[in-house]
């Protein structure tokens, strides 16, 4: 199992030491355009192997023939958001970056499965999937992870237990429209709507929609990147070891939830095939529904937006 991280700056890098402290790989690869800057940064992270107990060979480097055969390649190359700047101000920028990384992973990677980090997310998934024209199960968006634990972790600060005990899913796009659905949360098997006023559960929604702003305005020069490299890691491990576990990410959708042709935040069943299913919930809502219809009218005009 050899995985290649795109972009070796705060999202990438972290990325980077969580899979190699996990040691599911065999072999990260950490490339950036920075020179010297993703080979330090990978010998850094090598050298803490012996203390991790990881034999998860890592390197740093600025050439893309390093990362050929990867298995799995995730993509964090790109400018991230300062204060007062939206996801979507990203796009011209990021689709250039995005493009020119997938086109030199995929000479020499032919059958990787793609994860793409970059904002605004779902339009930059998007843009890997046709650039690299690989089959849209080998592509795929990291964001409804970070969401869903972003809300579950405010959920466990709010009533002061385990966030083990959380079990909850964010839909749609990766921006203010997504979707947490609190009707369908539960803390240890109890419906969250039993546990809490309605009130309080707004709130919670709310401030997991402005979440990633919310830390925008405290970093100042950049945006969250611990939780989103964990995220990041967890769909490479399903993914590596097979385990199909069901995590919301970002999916082509071809009709199911009555939408086609985008990428969309969803439930998927991620194993060594890439998305194996997109998951569906039947049961949402009208509210629900609307509420996530509107997400993919937002991501639409995003990806309209991206020159290809
Ligand atoms: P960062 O600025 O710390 O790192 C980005 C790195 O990309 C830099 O080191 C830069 O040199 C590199 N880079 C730029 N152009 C490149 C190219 N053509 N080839 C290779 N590397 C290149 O930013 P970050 O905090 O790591 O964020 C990276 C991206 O991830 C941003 O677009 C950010 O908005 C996004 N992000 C997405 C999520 C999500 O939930 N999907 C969460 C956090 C950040």
């Amino acid at each position: 199992m050899k995985i290649s991280v795109i972009g070796g700056g705060n999202v990438g890098a972290t990325c980077a030491h969580i899979l190699a402290s996990k040691g599911f790989a065999n072999e990260v690869v950490l490339l950036d355009i920075l020179e010297g800057v993703p080979i330090g940064k990978g010998l850094d992270m090598w050298e803490a192997a012996p203390i991790a107990g990881s034999d998860t060979f890592v390197s740093g480097t600025n050439s893309y023939q390093d990362t050929a055969n990867s298995d799995i390649v995730v993509i964090t190359a790109g400018l991230a958001r300062k204060p007062g700047m939206t996801r979507d101000e990203l796009v011209a920028k990021n689709t250039e970056i995005v493009k020119d990384c997938t086109q030199s992973v995929i000479q020499r990677s032919k059958n990787a499965i793609l994860i793409v980090i970059s904002n605004p997310l779902d339009t930059m998934t998007y843009v890997a999937y046709k650039v690299s024209g690989f089959p849209h199960k080998h592509v795929m968006g990291m964001a409804g992870i970070l969401d869903t634990s972003r809300y579950c972790s405010f959920i466990a600060m709010e009533l002061h237990v385990s966030v083990e005990d959380v079990a909850a899913v964010v839909l749609g796009g990766h921006g203010p429209t997504m979707v947490p659905l609190p009707r369908l949360t539960t803390v240890g098997g109890v419906p969250l709507t039993d546990l809490l006023p309605k009130e309080r559960i707004d709130a919670i929604v709310k401030r997991t929609q402005e979440a990633g702003t919310e830390i925008v305005n405290y970093l100042k020069t950049g945006s969250a990147y611990y939780a989103p490299a964990a995220a990041a890691a967890q769909m490479c491990e399903s993914i590596a070891k097979d385990k199909k576990r069901i995590l919301p990410c970002a999916c082509w959708l071809t009709g199911e939830y009555g939408l086609k042709d985008l990428f969309m935040g969803v439930p998927a069943m991620l194993g060594k095939n890439g998305v194996e299913e997109v998951v569906v919930i039947k049961s949402l809502n009208a509210e629900e529904k609307m509420a996530f219809e509107k997400s993919a009218e937002a991501i639409r005009k995003i990806m309209g937006e991206a020159k290809l």
